[in-house]
């Protein structure tokens, strides 16, 4: 298959070598000629408003709209995540999405770059079903629509002083599962992760977009790009079941904090 990677700003390098160990054909995407004959494209993590400038000024978002919405399959990680989205909270005011996933997404969720930091995730469908998800000043989803499957979610930490993080399982936090937010979805042949898997030294998130792409997926999202604020009615009908979730057992993996030296502004 040839794949595009979208190569405006971002960590670009790491998703080329995930899907060239894979045996796929890349393409680093800079301009509109780029996308011709892309089976399907990769967004990736870096800066969403810098990367959002930049589709507009290369004439891309228009291009990369118009091909969302015939239904070439996409895969956004977190910076992705954010353009791939329906609506964005706190983005900035010109920032736009392509509408390609019936999500709405709050950037910086979990705070500052130093607030980084890693976590196992169980991923639906996946076997064996850890997954290091790489958190770097990451978005969480939201909202989502009708269609949208939710593969996994990550427990939100506590509003600061109010005690400790309710992601710190193993180190005496307590889950609290209200607060529980999707960070890898999947509608239709759009995947959207809020982590890195292109930084996890783990290829099963590429390869489950690769199948993905192979296999013929019903219509995607409303497809209507938009600028950030949520523009529609939350009508949200969560396809997920919440047994699935990581539970706060001893053996279930913590929370680890990063100095933001770890990763890269290019990262984040
Ligand atoms: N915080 C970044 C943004 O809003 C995303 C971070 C990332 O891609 N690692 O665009």
């Amino acid at each position: 298959m040839k794949i595009g990677i979208l190569a405006l700003q971002g960590d670009v390098v790491e998703h080329v070598r995930a899907f060239e160990a894979l045996g796929e054909s890349v393409v680093q995407v800079r301009s509109v000629p780029d996308l011709a004959g892309l089976d399907a494209l990769v967004l990736p993590g870096g800066e969403s408003t810098t990367i959002s400038v930049l589709l507009d000024s290369s004439g891309l978002f228009h291009a990369i709209s118009g091909l969302l919405a015939d239904g070439l399959p996409a895969f956004g990680t977190c910076a992705g995540m954010i353009l791939l989205s329906r609506a964005t909270i706190g983005g900035r005011a010109d920032q736009r999405c392509l509408g390609a996933i019936d999500i709405v997404v709050r950037r910086n969720a979990f705070g500052r770059q130093v607030e980084s930091f890693e976590r196992d995730l169980r991923i639906e469908g996946m076997s064996p079903d850890w997954f290091r998800g790489v958190f770097i000043r990451a978005p969480v989803v939201e909202d989502v629509g009708d269609g949208v499957v939710v593969l996994a979610e990550v427990e939100m930490p506590l509003a600061r002083g109010r005690g400790e993080r309710t992601g710190a399982v193993g180190s005496g936090g307590v889950i609290d599962r209200q607060a529980c937010k999707p960070v890898l979805c999947r509608q239709g042949s759009v995947m959207a992760a809020a982590f890195h898997p292109e930084l996890a030294g783990d290829l099963r998130l590429h390869e489950m977009f690769l199948s993905v792409v192979s296999q013929p997926q019903p219509p995607t999202a409303s497809n209507s790009p938009c600028s950030s604020g949520i523009s529609r009615g939350s009508n949200v009908s969560r396809q997920r079941d919440r047994q699935d979730l990581p539970s706060s057992g001893a053996s279930a993996p913590g929370l680890s904090g990063f100095p933001e030296a770890r990763y890269s502004e290019r990262q984040g």
